[in-house]
């Protein structure tokens, strides 16, 4: 089984931060052997032999694959916000794709809520509508 953390919809120059903050997250010693953390190129660029070349073309990184069980989604998709949220990355947010067992999407933060799905700011935790968003924003302030 694997997850796959969508990185599609995230601004390129964020994309370098956000792969080398999940290589520090999740990045096994032993990752020749085991394969584990993965990233994921469009076909396109799959071919680019030239390491160099595929470098500049951050752009066609699909996403990270990482070889976990799907029972860890969560926890994975927890580990992300807390990347976004340490670093104060509050125009994207971190959803599960409802077509898909195993993805994780990062996603603009106007794009998620055009599809009804609101999430807090401080902690990127997800709600349905304003009103449980505004009862779970009052502990932000409560301190
Ligand atoms: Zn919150």
């Amino acid at each position: 089984m694997t997850i796959f953390l969508n990185l599609e919809n995230v601004d390129r120059r964020l994309t370098d931060k956000i792969i080398k903050e999940l290589e520090a997250e999740f990045f096994p010693n032993d990752n020749n052997l085991t394969n584990y953390f993965k990233i994921v190129y469009h076909e396109s660029a799959s071919t680019v032999e030239d390491s160099r070349l595929r470098e500049d073309n951050r752009a066609s990184i699909r996403g990270i694959e990482l070889d976990e069980k799907d029972k860890q989604l969560d926890l994975v998709k927890q580990k992300v916000k807390d990347i976004l949220v340490r670093f104060a990355i509050d125009n994207y947010v971190v959803t599960l794709d409802p077509h898909s067992l195993n993805e994780i999407v990062i996603l603009k933060r106007s794009e998620a809520e055009s599809t009804g799905a609101l999430h807090c700011r401080h902690c990127g935790m997800e709600f349905e509508d304003q009103i449980q968003l505004g009862n779970h924003l009052r502990i932000h302030y409560m301190i």
